[in-house]
C-alpha cells in the first residue's frame, strides 16, 4: 500500500488517488523511478476497478451542481486554483524535474507559468462565449455551450503538467467535472494539482485523480459508457486502443499523438539561424512531440548548416535537470532509452551515417547523446517512425518539390519548421501537411489559437474555441420572431 505522503526534493506529495475530495490509498501499488538517477522515489497507487468506479460515481454525483453554476460563478473557482498552482510554483518545478526530468529552468520559465494561465485562460474563455446568440429574419438562435459531463483526462509523461492543465482548463470552465489519469512513469504533478485544486476549494468529485497504469486505470476508464469525453495525448498506438473503447460507446474523442515533424531549409535561409534553432530540438532530451526531428535541407547549404549545427550542438549542457544550467536531461525510463538505442542501431546497421552522437552519453544510465543521422532512404525506419529521442535525420534536397514530397512522406502530419526568405518560407509552410507549422521560428504557442495533428498525428483541435468546444454540448434553441402557424409546407 502506498502511503499518504511521500517527500521527493523537499516537496511533500501524496502517491494517492484523490476521489471525491479526499485521498484514497490502493492495496496495490507500483515502484516510481526517478529518470535522473533511477533512485526509488516512492510507491504510487495502483487504480484498479473499485477506484475508477468511485471516480465515476464520484464525477456524477459533482456534475450537475457543478454544471448549473453559470461561467461567472465558476470562475472564481478557476482563478484560485490558478492561484494556487502559482502559489506552489517551486514545488511543481522540483517535483517534475525529479520525477519527469524536465528542466527545472523549463519548468520555472515555461511550464508553470503556462499552467497557471491554462487554468485561469479558458475561465474566462467561457464567460466571454455567453449570449452570443444568431439573428436571422425568422428566429432568435440561443447558442448554449453545455458541459457534455463527466470527462476522462489521458497525459503522457513528457509534459504532465503542463498537458494535464492544457485540457482540464477548458474542461473545467465548461463545466464538465473531470477524472484524470496521469501517466504512470511520471504521475507526481498531477497529484500535487489535486492539492491545488483543493486547497481552492473546488467542490468534491470536480476533479478526481487516479494514479496507475494505461493496462489498468486508463483502458477501464476510457471504456466506461459514463464517460461524455475522453480526452487524450500519447502514442498512436494507445490511441487506437482509446478510439475503439471509446467509439463502443460514440464517445467522442480528441487525440493528439505523436509525430515526425519536418524542419526544412531552403536554400535562401538564414543558415546560422536555422542552425541555432535546429539545436532546439534536442531539447527536454528530444522528447518533444512538436520537435521538428527531419532535417531537409537544401543541398547547396548542406555543409555549411551542418557545421553551423555542430557548433551549437557542441555546447549543449548535457547534465542533472535540477541544475539551472542544464540544457539536455535524462531519457525517462530504461524501456525509453533502449527504444531509443535500437532505432540508432538499426539504421546504422542499414547503412546510415553518424554526424553526431550515436550513443549512450557518459553523465549517466539514462543519458543519450544528442544524434543526426544522415544518408538515409524515405522509406527507412528511423525517418518513417517516432524515435521521442534526442536523435534526429538529416535528408537533402535539390527544389522546392522534392522537399515537400520529402516533408509529405510521412503518415504523421502534426508540426514543422521552415526557414527561408520569409515570402518562400511561408508559401512552402503553407503547403506542408501538418496542422501547424513555423516559419523562421520555433514553438510560439497562443492558447487563442490551434493546436494539433492531421493524418495518424491525431483527431481534433485544442486551444481556444476548439478545446472548449470539444468539451461541449453546443445546442441551439430556435425562437422564432414572428408567430408560428404549423403547415406542410414548412420544412
Ligand atoms: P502512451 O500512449 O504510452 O501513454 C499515454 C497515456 O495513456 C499514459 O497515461 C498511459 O498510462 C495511458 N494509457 C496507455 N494505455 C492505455 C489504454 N489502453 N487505455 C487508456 N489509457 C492508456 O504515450 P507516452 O509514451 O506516455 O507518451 C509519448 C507519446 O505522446 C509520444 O508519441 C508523443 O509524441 C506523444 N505526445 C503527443 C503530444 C501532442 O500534443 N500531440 C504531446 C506530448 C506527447
Amino acid at each position: 500500500m502506498s502511503p499518504s505522503r511521500i517527500d521527493i526534493a523537499g516537496v511533500s506529495v501524496s502517491p494517492q488517488h484523490y476521489i471525491n475530495g479526499r485521498r484514497v490509498a490502493s492495496s496495490e501499488s507500483f515502484e516510481l523511478f526517478s529518470p535522473i538517477d533511477q533512485r526509488p522515489l516512492g510507491r504510487i497507487s495502483e487504480g484498479l476497478d473499485e477506484h475508477v468506479e468511485a471516480a465515476l460515481q464520484s464525477a456524477g454525483a459533482a456534475f450537475p451542481a457543478w454544471a448549473g453554476l453559470t461561467a461567472a460563478e465558476r470562475k472564481p473557482y478557476l482563478d484560485r486554483f490558478a492561484d494556487e498552482i502559482g502559489r506552489r510554483a517551486d514545488e511543481f518545478c522540483r517535483l517534475e524535474s525529479t520525477d519527469a526530468g524536465v528542466l527545472l529552468s523549463r519548468m520555472r520559465h515555461g511550464v508553470v507559468p503556462r499552467a497557471k494561465l491554462n487554468i485561469a485562460w479558458f475561465a474566462q474563455h467561457a464567460l466571454d462565449l455567453q449570449n452570443q446568440p444568431i439573428e436571422t429574419d425568422q428566429a432568435h438562435h440561443i447558442v448554449r455551450h453545455d458541459p457534455a459531463g463527466v470527462v476522462a483526462i489521458i497525459t503522457p509523461w513528457n509534459a504532465p503538467l503542463m498537458l494535464s492543465t492544457w485540457k482540464l482548463g477548458p474542461a473545467l470552465a465548461a463545466g464538465n467535472t473531470c477524472i484524470l489519469k496521469p501517466p504512470e512513469w511520471a504521475p507526481l504533478t498531477c497529484s500535487l494539482l489535486a492539492d491545488a485544486a483543493d486547497a481552492a476549494g473546488l467542490p468534491p468529485g470536480v476533479l478526481n485523480v487516479v494514479q496507475g497504469t494505461g493496462a489498468k486505470a486508463g483502458a477501464r476508464l476510457v471504456g466506461d459508457p459514463r464517460i461524455a469525453r475522453v480526452s487524450f495525448t500519447g502514442s498512436v498506438s494507445t490511441a487506437k486502443w482509446i478510439a475503439q473503447a471509446a467509439g463502443a460507446n460514440l464517445v467522442p474523442c480528441s487525440l493528439e499523438l505523436g509525430g515526425k515533424s519536418p524542419f526544412i531549409v531552403l536554400e535562401d535561409a538564414d543558415v546560422d539561424n536555422a542552425a541555432a534553432t535546429g539545436a532546439l530540438m534536442y531539447r527536454n532530451a528530444g522528447q518533444v512531440c512538436l520537435a521538428g526531428t527531419r532535417f531537409l535541407v537544401h543541398e547547396n547549404i548542406a555543409q555549411k548548416f551542418i557545421d553551423a549545427m555542430r557548433g551549437y550542438v557542441e555546447k549543449l549542457v548535457v547534465g542533472d535537470p535540477r541544475d539551472e544550467a542544464t540544457e539536455i536531461g535524462p531519457i525517462i525510463h530504461p524501456r525509453q532509452m533502449e527504444r531509443v538505442q535500437g532505432f540508432v542501431q538499426r539504421a546504422l546497421a542499414r547503412g546510415a551515417k553518424l554526424l553526431w552522437g550515436g550513443d549512450r552519453h557518459s553523465f549517466g544510465a539514462q543519458y543519450f547523446q544528442p544524434t543526426m543521422l544522415t544518408g538515409l532512404e524515405q522509406d527507412d525506419e528511423i525517418v518513417q517512425n517516432e524515435v521521442f529521442g534526442p536523435v534526429l535525420t538529416l535528408q537533402t534536397f535539390k527544389t522546392d518539390a522534392e522537399a515537400l514530397e520529402l516533408a509529405n512522406g510521412t503518415d504523421y502530419g502534426l508540426g514543422g519548421v521552415c526557414y527561408g526568405q520569409t515570402d518562400h518560407a511561408t508559401d512552402m509552410a503553407q503547403k506542408v501537411r501538418t496542422g501547424f507549422i513555423w516559419v523562421n521560428s520555433f514553438g510560439i504557442r497562443d492558447l487563442a489559437a490551434p493546436f494539433g495533428g492531421i493524418k495518424r498525428s491525431g483527431i481534433g483541435r485544442e486551444g481556444g474555441h476548439w478545446s472548449f468546444e470539444f468539451f461541449c454540448d453546443v445546442k441551439d434553441v430556435v425562437v422564432p420572431k414572428k408567430p408560428f402557424r404549423a403547415s406542410f409546407s414548412q420544412r
